[in-house]
């Protein structure tokens, strides 16, 4: 076995580098001539609740009489029961252990967003780490192969100086609480273990650590779990806030890089120039690597990466299994579609991204656990499974963790030139991806109406690390020629589509049995694209990362993936409301063009002369921030579009009055927008805009989703008043204090869990600083959190609305507030058979003079996830609307042809009288029969208005998974409900979410800015 093992070595490193790898029949153990630990080894016994949960790996701790042991800082070993480290210790060690060997380098790699710090550790020989410098500038050009104009031979003498980086992340999920003291021992191990075994590894790969990912997080759930142990008997508070805004959604935030976490590890991993990111997690019985997972895999990687990921998964397993530990597996249901998990930054960067689950109790407890029987079966790619029962410590779970790390690293390291040649390839394919599989590049047009939300998508990209360039001059490429369009088998998904107007002209001629002709292929057309316009071209190290954010996603509602792990659409341009071209025309790659240095920025600043400013409303979320940067100054907003001086202007436009010009032209140059100056207001009827005052309200079961809200609103400097729906329920003075309340969708449960709160059977759960949770600040605070809205805060909260207040709600607070009354004439049912799993789909503008769509031209894309699907009727109380109505009904059985009437004999016909008809997004009309006495007819200025709808089935998906779209095609997507003197704006779809629906921000900001006019340009029905 082992000789066929070295044999295949050798065989795959031979023919690049005549090298032969002999680390890998090194025997996994300890050094015999090195002494070990006595007592720490005893308690890694003591500690392990079975030897097989253990491994030669980690079975003993090799002693060192100049270097600590994690014991130095934790008064016990790495995974004692009851022993969870704050970030602060884990430091602690991490430069004790610098300090002692030089084997050993920390590095700061900046803050999150409540100021704690976040640390990478470097481990390996003392000679490695003295050249850390000269080794990433060798790394620096194999991952740009420009530097060395793509020369083979240059690489692979890069390829045999150096030597690569394995980094590897541990809790970024703060209730996944292992990783920090796994990776303490880890990196004592790699300096300090003599054993042949583990010196390969610190000769030939360099191990970088950042032990604690969500530090915020680690902070708080220590806090917790130390309470717990306070609290014998006690139920302990469930940990609300992980990080500052997000939980478990940290780990989605590698597309839209919002978070401080995945900054500083993109750039570290990018900094470094480093391979792997391995990022550790504790939610699977025992070792799940799930980098080989299961379909489908994310369509932009690089195919070596699939191999990469089948090499590294299956020897991983295999080590383990050859161990004897139980319930090591690589293959299992997690799909590697979407590219946003922290891991996808190497997929995305030309490394290789991978991914641990191990099994974790949450804690430091050691317990009996008893798993599903799904976990515990054998299965194919599970062969020695998971124990249906056993008891489980942190120990067991930090031997499993740097078993697997070590055995990870011992085959990278006997393969490092291997992965090394492998990244420069696959840095080279990025290049070459111009020419071969293209696109050749995105551009994006010098002349897209918003240039500000241009420039935020552009800058994430370069934050992502692509290269923007900009045409010094307009040039012309051919575009893929429009296909004519067709009534079916477009984007509209699986299902048969009843609701589209139009009937295609085809398809009555089929049904005369002629036989159709073959669509012409359609031809490629020029397009010219001005000077100004942004280049992402695609020969550049990066590329792949652009491609797959900007790139369309297909997601087939026939795939063999069922369990569908995360969103399946999210094409930044559509759902950023910027216009993407993805150019295929090589050509574009000649167009003169020139690098953009340092951040795109949208042209700003004041032109003309006068003291009153006119500012376009093109949606730019760089609005808001103005307005609430001048609060005292006088806004209004122009109700019908315009024309001054030669621009044009459209409806929603800012008029700026009190300011004075320097400050608006500061103001302007700083935030990317274009303000005219003039001298006399244009005559076009206008309303004031406020700097409405505005709270966030959350529940205190869950704050993952809103938490996205907040984060933009903090990044915009739009201020606020976060408050819980406890407050409410104490608060009967909401309207004084406050103009609009924002509940934030992923409250937590249904809407009467909202009301009840969470269950009162078992103590109080605090979420509060006190001297044994000093780290629950910076949030909000309560002494328990189990109490809900109540009927009282439900009461208040209505009266806020009655009493001249917006509530805005989406998704499952919008179900809320339909729930309880709050919008008379809506009605939200859950869809039956619709999918839509994370996709962006296409809406429709239904009333263009809402205020709500200031800024906004038609076909925005939006984001949709098990959307609630909303009904109008023009009753109270009344359901319905949506599909159904009279124009679907059949006829019931008599005499004639199917659409002819009924004749009843004996007796002269009677004309049929016809039945209103309303849209699907619209309430059907009143009949003369509700009419007659309408004590239940809504009056024509209370009712909902429909301002934004979901596109016809056959144009409604834009990227990601559709089926049964007929289910939400062209129904109310956005509407403005009256209750009282105020109004309730509710989203069926989720506009912030995770940095990815920049385009949709500006509904919620219009809303909130007028939130006193917003039934300005509203047409009433006569009765
Ligand atoms: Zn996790």
């Amino acid at each position: 076995m082992r000789f066929i093992r070295s044999f295949l070595s050798v065989l795959i490193a031979l023919p690049l580098f005549a090298q032969p790898s002999v680390t890998l029949s090194l025997k996994p153990g300890r050094d015999t001539g090195q002494p070990i630990d006595e007592e720490y080894t005893r308690k890694i016994h003591e500690y392990t609740t079975e030897t097989f949960f253990n491994s030669p790996l980690t079975d003993y701790l090799p002693a060192s009489k100049t270097v600590p042991t994690p014991k130095a800082v934790l008064g016990d070993i790495a995974g004692a029961p009851g022993i969870l480290p704050y970030s602060a210790e884990v430091y602690k060690y991490m430069r004790m252990l610098e300090a002692a060997t030089p084997r050993v380098k920390v590095f700061s790699i900046g803050q999150t967003e409540e100021g704690r710090e976040m640390i990478a550790v470097a481990v390996a020989s003392e000679r490695l780490i003295a050249q850390l410098d000269q080794n990433r500038a060798r790394l620096a050009q194999l991952a740009d192969p420009r530097s060395i104009a793509l020369d083979d031979a240059k690489a692979d003498s890069l390829v045999a100086a150096s030597t690569p980086v394995y980094y590897i992340t541990g809790t970024i999920h703060s209730t996944e609480t292992g990783a920090p003291t796994a990776l303490m021992e880890l990196a004592y191990r790699l300096a300090v273990d003599d054993s042949a075994y583990i010196k390969a590894i610190r000769e030939n790969v360099i191990t970088l650590i950042t032990p604690v990912v969500e530090v915020d997080g680690r902070d708080r759930m220590v806090d917790i779990y130390r309470w717990h142990l306070a609290h014998p008997g006690q139920e302990w508070p469930n940990l609300m806030y992980w990080g500052h805004y997000v939980a478990h959604d940290n780990n989605r935030d590698a597309m839209g890089l919002t978070l401080q976490l995945t900054r500083n590890v993109l750039n570290t991993f990018v900094g470094w120039k480093a391979q792997v990111l391995h990022d550790l997690h504790e939610s699977v019985p025992y070792l799940y690597d799930n980098t080989v997972g299961d379909g489908p895999y994310n369509a932009w990687i690089d195919p070596m990466l699939a191999d990469e990921w089948q090499m590294m998964g299956w020897n991983n397993v295999s080590e383990m299994t050859k161990f004897g530990m139980p319930g090591v597996f690589t293959h299992g249901t997690f799909d590697t579609w979407s590219p946003s998990y922290l891991m996808f930054i190497a997929a995305t960067h030309n490394g290789i991204s991978r991914l641990y689950e191990t099994f974790g109790n949450g804690g430091a407890d050691t317990e009996e656990r008893t798993l599903q029987p799904n976990e515990y079966a054998r299965t194919w790619f599970k062969q020695n499974p998971p124990l249906p029962k056993a008891k489980w410590s942190q120990r067991n779970n930090n031997n499993y963790e740097e078993t697997g790390l070590l055995t990870a690293l011992a085959y990278f390291s006997a393969n490092n030139k291997l992965f090394l040649h492998n990244f420069y390839l696959k840095s080279k394919r990025s290049i070459e991806k111009a020419r071969t599989e293209g696109p050749g590049a995105y551009v994006f047009t010098a002349d897209d109406p918003r240039p500000g939300a241009q420039a935020d998508l552009l800058r994430m990209l370069q934050e992502q690390g692509c290269e923007i360039s900009r045409a010094s001059e307009p040039f012309t490429v051919l575009m893929p020629g429009k296909k004519p369009k067709s009534g079916r088998g477009g984007r509209g998904g699986s299902d048969t589509a009843t609701d589209d107007a139009a009937k295609p002209e085809g398809e009555a001629a089929k049904a005369d049995g002629e036989t159709a002709k073959p669509e012409p292929k359609p031809k490629p057309e020029p397009r010219t694209f001005p000077a100004g316009s942004y280049v992402l071209r695609m020969d550049q190290p990066y590329s792949r990362i652009a491609d797959t954010l900007l790139d369309y996603q297909y997601w087939a509602p026939n795939d063999p993936q069922k369990s569908i792990y995360d969103d399946t659409g999210w094409t930044f341009g559509e759902l950023g409301n910027v216009q993407v071209a993805r150019v295929t025309d090589v050509k574009v790659l000649e167009a003169h063009m020139t690098p953009v240095n340092g951040p795109v920025l949208a042209p700003g600043g004041v032109e003309g002369a006068g003291s009153i400013f006119l500012i376009n409303h093109n949606a730019d979320s760089a609005l808001i921030t103005l307005r609430y940067r001048f609060p005292g100054a006088s806004f209004d907003t122009a109700e019908e579009p315009f024309e001054n001086a030669g621009h044009k202007f459209n409806r929603g436009t800012f008029i700026v009055r009190d300011l004075p010009a320097a400050d608006l032209a500061k103001a302007a140059e700083e935030l990317g927008l274009r303000a005219f100056a003039v001298k006399a207001a244009p005559s076009v009827k206008t309303h004031p805009i406020r700097a409405a005052r505005i709270a966030i309200m959350h529940t205190w079961m869950n704050t993952q989703a809103e938490g996205w809200w907040r984060l933009e609103f903090d990044r915009l400097k739009i201020p606020y008043t976060y408050i819980s729906t406890q407050t409410v329920s104490k608060d009967a003075g909401l309207r004084a204090k406050y103009d609009v309340i924002v509940f934030g969708p992923g409250a937590g449960g249904n809407a009467q869990a909202v009301v009840n709160g969470r269950p009162m059977y078992g103590n109080p759960l605090p979420w509060k600083v006190t001297p044994e949770t000093p780290n629950l600040a910076k949030t909000d605070e309560t002494d328990d959190m189990r109490p809900g809205l109540g009927w009282t805060g439900l009461d208040h909260l209505q009266d806020f609305v009655k009493q001249g207040g917006l509530f805005i709600g989406a998704n499952d607070t919008a179900t809320f507030a339909v729930t309880f009354g709050f919008a008379p004439g809506v009605s939200s049912t859950a869809a039956r058979n619709l999918k839509v799993t994370g996709s962006a789909v296409r809406s429709k503008i239904v009333d263009a003079a809402s205020p709500i769509l200031y800024g906004y031209s038609d076909n925005l894309a939006i984001f949709a996830s098990n959307p609630p699907l909303f009904g109008l009727s023009n009753m109270a109380g009344g359901g319905g609307g949506g599909r159904g109505g009279a124009a679907e009904r059949e006829r019931a059985t008599g005499r004639g042809t199917a659409d002819d009437p009924d004749t009843p004999q004996g007796r002269v016909p009677a004309e049929i009288p016809e039945e209103p008809h309303g849209e699907v997004w619209e309430a059907t009309p009143l009949t003369d029969e509700q009419l007659r006495n309408p004590v239940n007819v809504i009056p024509p200025a209370a009712r909902p208005r429909v301002v934004l709808r979901y596109a016809n089935n056959s144009e409604l998906l834009v990227s990601g998974l559709l089926d049964n779209g007929s289910e939400l095609a062209q129904r109310a997507a956005v509407i403005d409900a009256s209750l009282g003197q105020g109004h309730v704006v509710l989203f069926s779809n989720n506009p912030f979410w995770r940095a990815e629906t920049k385009g949709s921000y500006f509904l919620v900001f219009n809303a909130i800015l007028n939130f006193d006019n917003l039934s300005a340009g509203r047409k009433l029905a006569s009765k």
